[in-house]
């Protein structure tokens, strides 16, 4: 048998492109055919334990699905497995897998031989089933083409992407996101000249490459597009707007490389994305530089995560009551420092916390400083507020509740005067998620304020449909008070609809004597700005407290 299998295991791997492997149940030494061993980073063609091996080569997406149905076989719930999953190739470039095997008994029933073949779906699918576009194998098989071809002077590598693709999906369905995305690669489809092919590439972006054109054809193209999804129907019956950005490099000015062209184009959206949305941009080396200034930032801040959180610390701004101007609260804001002393603001590196999954540390690290310091506050003022900004991603997880009260015992500090600020936009996302999490929060005696107010969708919804005990606006409204009657309004509306629905409100950004005095019959609960005091040190809230209290007394 053993002698059988080798010599017809020798015939195959001569006679087929697709990769084979061959497992010993009794050893559980596997043997993989030397074109899957040169494809992968695979130590050699015979292996024991590969597992840890795949789990670097299977795409972390795909992980879960590629490794329970490999143990249904070594636990012997099957006698056959076939699962597709992406794996990394040696090049670095994933590529769409369906590996088919079974199990082989021996007289005793015993698993005697573990066998199949992987097959490489990129040879045979090229088409993405839900946009009929050419998928990302062919667009990278177009652009080495390309690339190669002497005819070709100039080639455009562009990447499109759906802003806020999530949201659609989110606040509506699935459905309709998958509806959204044939339609829109439909009509650019209907849109493109000659010289161009249209892709659909991973997650939700689309690729384009267009021969031989100009940056200001690209340009313009790319506005035809623009306006032509301004004007449809369809999606102004469901009143939604739906924009693109993209990102674009050339064939050779940016460069001579398909992963590096494609590479930049995915740098130029990102970069579209982050400088607000609804553009193309053309790569430039300052894009690059930014991006790599951007790993620079990543690089420090995973080191002071991993070093006792050195260079983080925290500033309190005071929050005032609207009337009076008397503190009654901070605002905990996170603060960075690296180790050459130079300032990273929050809004930028809390967004990189978040995207590099640092968040989950630093969340929790920032409540228990923050509570440590607010001890002696409370222990002043009985119903000093300390309020505390959650990222959405902190709260969606599932250790989020357990280790907020964990923290809070430990440090033995009172839920009434903890206050969770989360930003609307996030909540909009996904309502339901985050409803029960603010229920649970406020059955914990926590109070739950909704940030940033005004600036998402939908903000009524918010109002009428979750569970939330502050509202605080966001400081936009403020800029224009004294001369925008819009936004006085706003505020004043707000007020009277959320008093009426037992929702206190707090206003951020109040600069100026002038603004206070504008808004101080307006009956806000609670102001927040620059006028009443920046972030500061601890210490500086406790005398600032000192004061307030020994105020009170003489009073
Ligand atoms: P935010 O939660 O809306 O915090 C208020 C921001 O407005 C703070 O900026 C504050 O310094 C600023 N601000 C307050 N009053 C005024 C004013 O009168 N005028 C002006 N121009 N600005 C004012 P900061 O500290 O730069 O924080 C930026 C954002 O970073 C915060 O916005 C929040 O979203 C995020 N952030 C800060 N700390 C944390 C944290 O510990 N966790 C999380 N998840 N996010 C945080
Ligand atoms: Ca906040
Ligand atoms: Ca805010």
């Amino acid at each position: 048998m053993e002698y059988a299998s080798q010599v017809l295991y020798d015939a195959l791997i001569q006679s087929t492109d697709d990769y084979l492997y061959l497992c010993n149940m009794k050893t559980g030494v596997f043997r993989y055919s030397p074109a899957l061993v040169a494809a992968f980073e695979l130590p050699g063609e015979v292996v024991k334990s590969p597992l840890i091996y795949w789990r670097q080569i299977v795409h972390p997406d795909d992980w879960e699905r590629f490794y329970k149905s490999n143990m249904e076989i070594g636990e012997n719930k099957r006698d056959s497995h076939n699962v597709e999953f992406r794996a990394r190739l040696r090049s670095g470039e994933y590529i769409w897998l369906r590996c088919r095997g079974h199990l082989m008994r021996d007289e005793y029933g015993e698993p005697l031989l573990f066998a199949g073949i992987m097959q490489h779906l990129g040879r045979q699918n090229k088409i993405d089933p839900l946009t009929q576009l050419f998928n990302q194998h062919v667009f990278i098989e177009r652009l080495q083409e390309g690339i190669a071809d002497e005819g070709l002077e100039r080639l455009a590598v562009m990447v499109l992407d759906v802003d806020d693709f999530r949201q659609y999906n989110a606040l509506y369905s699935r459905e309709f996101g998958d509806e959204l995305l044939r339609t829109l690669a439909r009509t650019i489809q209907a849109l493109l000249p000659e010289n161009s092919d249209l892709f659909r590439l991973e997650g939700n972006h689309m690729g384009l490459l267009v021969s031989n054109s100009s940056e200001q054809e690209i340009l313009s193209l790319f506005q035809t597009f623009q306006k032509r999804l301004q004007h449809m129907k369809r999606w102004q019956a469901e009143k939604i707007n739906v924009q693109l950005s993209a990102g674009c490099a050339f064939f050779p000015k940016d460069g001579t490389l398909s992963g590096e062209l494609y590479q930049y184009a995915e740098y130029a959206l990102q970069y579209a994305k982050q400088h607000g949305k609804n553009q193309l941009v053309l790569f430039t080396e300052e894009i690059l530089k930014e991006k790599n200034t951007r790993l620079e930032l990543v690089r420090k801040l995973r080191y002071a995560v991993a070093h006792d959180y050195q260079g983080f610390y925290l500033h309190y701004q005071p929050q005032v009551n609207g009337s009076t101007g008397k503190i009654t609260g901070v605002e905990a804001l996170m603060r960075f420092q690296d180790q050459e002393g130079r300032r990273i603001s929050p809004i930028e590196f809390i967004p990189i916390l978040e995207a590099e999954g640092m968040i989950s540390s630093t969340g929790p690290w920032v409540l228990r400083q923050a509570v440590r310091q607010a001890r002696d506050w409370v222990k002043k003022m009985p119903d000093f507020a300390l309020s505390i900004n959650a990222s959405a991603m902190q709260v969606n997880a599932p250790e989020f509740l357990p280790l907020l009260r964990q923290i809070l015992e430990e440090e033995k500090f009172p839920r009434e005067n903890l206050i969770i600020e989360l930003t609307e936009s996030c909540a909009v996302q996904n309502l339901n998620v985050f409803r029960d999490k603010f229920e649970q929060l406020q059955s914990m005696g926590i109070r739950v304020a909704m940030d940033d107010f005004g600036t998402g969708y939908s903000s009524l919804e918010i109002l009428k449909n979750a569970p939330i005990d502050i509202v605080k606006i966001d400081r936009s409204f403020v800029k224009d008070i004294l001369h925008s009657r819009f936004d006085a309004t706003f505020i004043s509306f707000i007020v009277s609809i959320c008093h009426i629905v037992n929702i206190q409100v707090c206003l951020e950004g109040v600069e100026t004597e002038e603004e206070f005095a504008f808004l101080k019959n307006m009956h806000l609960d609670c102001i927040q700005g620059y006028y009443f005091g920046r972030p500061m040190e601890g210490a500086a809230i406790t005398g600032l407290l000192e004061l307030s209290v020994s105020d009170k007394q003489t009073n």
